[in-house]
């Protein structure tokens, strides 16, 4: 993974982008130097799709900029690759237990379910505006305050984790639920995994070390 090229590497692209196609040789006496020097700066160009390597031909420049490969790489990891385990709980569950589900699982979100299929969203906030307002919390079921289908954000998935990045942002929320849309026709949906900020914080670490 490349965020940032090299002066050399910079110049080897200039020199391949005038020239094309160039053999190694080549890029070698344009620089004063020699191959074993550069085979570094071109075995990363050439992984990261900046330059493509033709035997017996010589280098090309493909036109993608690094920035273009980073945009790439995330585009191509899948909500699949990343998912985490959902805390899920049937509507009927007093906001008590599910306060309790909350803190003992450390999440932020629970998702909820009627019989079996995703019915809801539940976040800190919404237990904090019920227990503000004074809502018995042994009493009342989860399913009266949670945000209801069909206005939860899901993703799918074989999604894009990008696809998924967006929606947290444009919604403003701070987890997905991932479902699976086998029984899309009935509109019931099996949750089969959760996204989160987090998820997103800890790719973003992975990738920018080079994981
Ligand atoms: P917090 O409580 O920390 O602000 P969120 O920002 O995730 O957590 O939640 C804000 C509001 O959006 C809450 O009312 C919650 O029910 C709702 N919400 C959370 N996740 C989703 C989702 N995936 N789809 C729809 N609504 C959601």
């Amino acid at each position: 993974m490349i965020f940032q090229l090299n002066e050399r590497q910079e110049k080897i692209i200039n020199i391949v982008k005038k020239n094309q196609p160039i053999t190694s040789e080549a890029i070698a006496s344009e620089l004063n130097l020699t191959r074993a020097t550069l085979r570094p700066d071109l075995a990363i160009l050439t992984m990261s799709g900046i330059l493509d390597a033709r035997p017996k031909v010589g280098y090309f420049y493909t036109g993608k900029s690094s920035l273009s490969y980073i945009s790439e790489k995330i585009k191509s990891i899948k909500v699949s690759e990343v998912i985490s385990v959902p805390i899920v709980v049937d509507e009927a569950t007093s906001l008590y237990d599910a306060i309790v589900l909350m803190f003992l699982e450390d999440v932020g979100s629970i998702y909820v379910t009627n019989k079996g299929f995703l019915s809801g969203v539940v976040s800190r906030k919404d237990f904090l505006k019920s227990a503000l307002g004074g809502m018995d919390l042994n009493k009342v079921p989860i399913g009266m305050i949670m945000t209801r289908m069909p206005n939860i954000i899901y993703v799918e998935a074989e999604d894009s984790i990008l696809t998924a990045a967006i929606k947290l942002i444009d919604h403003e929320i701070d987890s997905l639920p991932v479902v699976d849309e086998n029984s899309e026709e009935e509109k019931n949906y099996k949750v089969i995994g959760r996204i989160t900020k987090t998820t997103i914080t800890r790719l973003f670490v992975e990738l920018g070390k080079n994981e």
